[in-house]
């Protein structure tokens, strides 16, 4: 069983019940228990455009493997109808892994830690709510938060 980081994100539509639907989806699927999700916040589009960010992170506990767990990820993504016209497009949803377990992976289609989420208060401040002492290879999640408190965000 590893302990698994999910990021949520949606900026289009009913972003927070594309959230809270993602996280019910997420929860029912076989190999995956456990499913905690964060406080959500607000903030402003970061290399992307459109409306605000409806942002929350999830803790699961899952026994899919780190591709697996990508491709179900995708399919939750993809049944919420997002395109992608173009890279970084205003999205209905998005699903990133951020961290499984403390696997290091570096693929083509997968890299975990997921390599912008140290720079990133709406991943950062939600994830603090969820597990206050975890440390990233870049600092603590406060030290990390510290560095990025120029960026807008609030809880909702
Ligand atoms: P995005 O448009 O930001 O959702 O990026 C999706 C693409 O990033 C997909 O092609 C994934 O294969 C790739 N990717 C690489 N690492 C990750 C990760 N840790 N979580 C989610 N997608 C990832």
């Amino acid at each position: 069983m590893t302990l698994a980081y999910i990021g949520l994100g949606a900026n289009l539509g009913e972003a927070q019940d594309s959230l809270k639907q993602a996280a019910a989806e997420l929860a029912r699927v076989p190999g995956i228990s456990a499913l905690t999700l964060s406080p959500f916040y607000g903030s402003a589009p970061v290399d992307s455009s459109g409306p605000d960010y409806v942002n929350a992170v999830a803790t699961i506990e899952t026994t899919l493997d780190a591709r697996t767990l990508l491709a179900a990820l995708q399919k939750i993504e993809l049944d919420h109808g997002r395109l992608r016209p173009y890279r970084n497009a205003p999205r209905t949803l998005d699903l990133d892994l951020l961290l499984y377990g403390d696997q290091e992976i570096d693929e083509p289609e997968l890299t975990v830690p997921h390599p912008r989420m140290h720079q990133r208060a709406f991943v950062l401040k939600p994830l603090a709510d969820l597990a206050p002492t975890l440390r990233l290879r870049q600092g603590s999640l406060a030290e990390l938060l510290e560095a990025c408190s120029g960026q807008r965000l609030e809880q909702i």
